[in-house]
C-alpha cells in the first residue's frame, strides 16, 4: 500500500503545493532535501490503536517524510506518547532517528501537505480510499482509534461504517474526551472504540486549550481499550 501512496498523484492542488514547498523551503531547512509527496502512516501494520491526524505539515511530515515529524505538533504528540508508554522516545526529528511506537499506529485522512493546513472537501473525499485500505489492513488486529480534531473525525465515521462498524445514526458529535464503542457488523470482529482529542496544533496547545496532562488522559484511555 505504502508504495502506490507514495506515488499518487490525484489532487493537482495538494501536488502542486507539496513540491512547491519542497523547492523552495524554509529558510531554517535550505540545506535539507524534502521529502515532498504523500506522507504514508507510521507504526506497525498490525497495531491494536491507530491516531488519526489531519494532514501532512508544509515543513514538518511534507519534508521529513514521516507523519508528525520535525514539528511541533509532533513534538507535542510524541511526548506524551512517551510519557504513557506509547513511544520509544519523547522527540521525532527525522526517518531513522530510533523511533519506534508501541501497537500504535499514526495516520491522516489526507495524506498531502495543504496551504493553510486545509485540504478541500473534495480532497479529503479524493483521499479516503488510502484510509480505506489502511483500516482494512488494520482490521484484524484493531481495538481503538483516537482522533485528533473535528476534521479527522467527520472523515473517519463515515469510513467506518463502510468498513462494517454499526456507526449511530444521527453520528455522535466530535469532543476532547468524546468516546464511543462500536458494534461491528459481524459477529467475528471485536467492537471498537473511537476517542476524540483536540488536534495537537499549536492553535490548541499554545493557548491551554490542550494541554499535556489533557492528552496523556485520553492517550491512557485509548491505549488502555486496546489492550497496551
Ligand atoms: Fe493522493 Fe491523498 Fe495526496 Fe490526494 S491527498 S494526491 S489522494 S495521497
Amino acid at each position: 500500500m505504502d508504495r502506490a501512496l507514495i506515488e499518487c498523484r490525484r489532487c493537482p492542488r495538494l501536488v502542486a503545493w507539496r513540491e512547491q514547498v519542497a523547492r523552495e523551503k524554509r529558510a531554517a531547512f535550505r540545506d535539507e532535501t524534502y521529502w515532498g509527496r504523500p506522507v504514508p502512516g507510521f507504526g506497525p501494520v498490525d497495531a491494536s490503536l491507530l491516531i488519526v491526524g489531519l494532514a501532512p505539515a508544509a515543513h514538518g511530515a511534507n519534508r521529513t517524510g514521516r507523519m508528525f515529524t520535525g514539528d511541533r505538533s509532533g513534538d507535542v504528540l510524541y511526548a506524551a506518547m512517551h510519557a504513557v508508554g506509547l513511544a520509544s522516545q519523547p522527540t521525532a526529528t527525522a526517518v531513522g532517528d530510533g523511533l519506534t511506537l508501541r501497537g500504535t499506529r499514526i495516520t491522516a485522512p489526507v495524506h498531502c501537505a495543504p496551504p493553510q493546513n486545509r485540504p478541500t472537501t473534495r480532497e479529503r473525499d479524493t483521499c479516503r480510499r488510502w484510509l480505506d485500505e489502511e483500516l482494512r489492513l488494520l482490521t484484524p488486529t484493531l481495538r481503538a482509534v483516537l482522533v485528533l480534531g473535528g476534521f479527522g473525525w467527520q472523515t473517519l465515521l463515515p469510513t467506518l461504517r463502510a468498513a462494517g462498524w454499526a456507526v449511530p445514526t444521527p453520528r455522535p458529535k466530535f469532543g476532547h474526551g468524546a468516546h464511543v464503542l462500536l458494534e461491528p457488523a459481524t459477529p467475528q470482529r471485536d467492537p471498537l472504540h473511537v476517542f476524540g482529542c483536540y488536534h495537537v496544533s499549536q492553535q490548541n496547545t499554545f493557548t491551554g486549550r490542550l494541554t499535556p496532562a489533557m492528552i496523556e488522559s485520553v492517550l491512557t484511555a485509548a491505549g488502555r481499550a486496546a489492550g497496551l
